[in-house]
């Protein structure tokens, strides 16, 4: 292994990650020669280090997607979906290898990272689908004058910048729609999880996706990076992931060209369980939608709202659950919540559950931070939260649950949507009608209806208020990357 590879074999899978940019196909040095750490978080120890980009790297980046940009929308779609699919094929392959890097250096357990390195591989499967239904529309004006033709073209570069709770699934969310509409584009994946967007950027290429259609930047300095970028003209679409915060300082940056934005951001879910719910399936769901990733998922249960007439049994029937739940090093086999990402997320978790405390919520279980070595925080489960918990306002991202009692079906709507996010509720009812009238009021992008868990590839992912803007997944992702044209024609 030299300082610009990673190199490591799982389950009898090798893999070996380059480190370097990836600009035009070639692997190359940052311009300043400048390195970035990597760590476990884990064990807080050094993994590797990466390339650190300057706005000159970002500026070469968008030189490479521009000199294929034509060549790549001129790429029969049929070749397009061919290439996806090839790298669906690759990573499916590899999927052990996939969630081990994932598990190193995001720290997730190794269930969750192969969950994430197969949703990541299925997203490659449905572009490399849904590359071939770019269709228009043909109509006739209401005067009869001309006819109305609408053709899906390109937008054109695009900026993709990702976060690190899904390294793999957010860049091929992004990459695969992006490639299959016939954009190229430049991915700046999250510094904490640099080297999935690089094994991934090794798989594309393999997979024959030609030099330039694919970059890869990582840099300490993601601000100027990614200004450099949306400043230059030939940049035509960003497609951002991350906090709301970052979204919105990005979408300031985006007006000075009018760059088109897609933006997934953060989340606040609210849980709901109603008197009629079957509390066996509520639990399981409540366990997906809380624990899933160790709790740093941006359509998290936040808030469990729960009848008063199950609630005792609800939170006792709960808490056991996430009490029995095996804490330690993401990469085990035996592991089912790994540590946070990050001193910084660890402590911001310990403050809210403290902030909680103090407003005389009652700890059911966990609300320790361990003496060990790595960022670990337990599952936690709290009870009487006072409703004017910062928790029950900010993302927690993290384990912790924080269950509260109502009464009334119109009172719980109110809860749920007492928030400035919108991207996933989740209901439990066996009242269908009940379930879809909640579901119809309630402002999320997505909700999950006796269900713990809302992502698939072939739906339309994304939030409302100030969770985001634009979809990704399913033929909405697709069309996030592609601009109507019309053409008013007579004949
Ligand atoms: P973040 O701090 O907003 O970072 C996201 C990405 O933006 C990273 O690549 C980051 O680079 C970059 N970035 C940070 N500051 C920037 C700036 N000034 N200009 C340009 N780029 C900048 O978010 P995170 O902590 O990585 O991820 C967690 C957040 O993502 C949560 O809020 C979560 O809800 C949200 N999320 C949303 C979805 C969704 O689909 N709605 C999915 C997953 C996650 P660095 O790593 O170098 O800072």
């Amino acid at each position: 292994m030299t300082t610009e590879t990673f190199e490591f074999a799982y389950e009898g899978q090798k893999m070996r990650v380059n480190t370097r940019l990836f600009i035009a196909g070639q692997w190359r040095a940052a311009s300043n020669g400048a390195r970035i750490d990597v760590f476990n978080p884990s064990t807080e120890e050094r993994l590797a280090s990466v390339a650190d980009a300057t706005p000159d790297d970002a500026r070469d980046a968008v030189d490479a997607a521009a000199g294929v940009a034509a060549s790549w929308a001129a790429t029969p779609p049929r070749q397009r979906g061919e290439i996806l699919r090839r790298a669906y094929e690759l990573m499916s392959s590899r999927l052990d290898s996939f969630a081990y890097l994932i598990a190193l250096e995001n720290g997730k357990a190794l269930v969750d990272a192969r969950g994430e390195a197969a949703y990541a591989a299925e997203f490659f499967r449905w572009y490399a689908e849904e590359a071939v239904r770019g269709v228009g529309e043909l109509g006739l004006a209401p005067t009869g004058s001309n006819r109305i033709l609408v053709q899906y073209q390109p937008v054109g570069i695009s900026v993709l910048v990702t976060p690190w709770n899904f390294p793999a699934a957010m860049a091929t969310r992004k990459i695969a729609p992006a490639l299959a509409a016939g954009c190229t584009c430049i991915l700046k994946p999250a510094t904490e999880t640099p080297l999935t967007a690089y094994a991934i950027a090794t798989l594309l290429a393999e997979a024959g996706v030609p030099d330039g259609v694919v970059n890869v930047l990582t840099s300490s300095k993601a601000g100027p990076l990614v200004s450099t970028m949306l400043h230059d003209p030939r940049v035509r679409k960003l497609s951002f992931t991350g906090s709301t915060p970052v979204g919105r300082t990005l979408l300031k940056q985006a007006a000075d060209q009018v760059i088109n934005c897609s933006m997934e951001l953060g989340g606040n879910a609210p849980f709901l369980v109603f008197e009629d719910a079957d509390l066996d399936a509520a639990i399981d769901g409540a366990m997906v939608a809380k624990m899933r990733n160790g709790g740093e998922a941006c359509t998290a249960a936040n808030r469990f709202y729960v009848h008063r007439s199950v609630i005792g049994e609800f939170t006792v029937r709960f808490a056991a659950r996430m009490s029995a739940l095996t804490m330690g090093v993401g990469s085990l086999q035996e592991t089912q919540l790994g540590p946070m990402v990050n001193r910084a997320s660890r402590d911001k978790i310990a403050e809210l559950v403290a902030d909680a405390v103090e407003r005389g919520a009652q700890i059911v279980t966990g609300g320790q931070v361990p003496d060990t070595r790595g960022y670990f925080y337990p599952a936690t489960v709290l009870a009487n939260v006072s409703l004017d918990s910062r928790l029950l306002h900010e993302e927690i991202f993290g384990p912790v649950a924080a269950v509260l009692p109502f009464d009334q079906e119109e009172e719980v709507i109110g809860y749920a949507n007492q928030t400035e996010y919108g991207l996933a509720a989740y209901v439990y009812t066996r009242d269908l009608s009940r379930g879809l009238r909640v579901a119809e009021r309630i402002e999320a992008g997505m909700i999950a209806l006796n269900r713990g868990m809302v992502s698939d590839p072939a739906a339309p992912f994304g939030g409302v208020k100030q969770s985001g803007i634009g979809r990704e997944g399913g033929h909405h992702g697709l069309l996030e990357f592609m601009e109507a044209k019309y053409i008013a024609a007579s004949w």
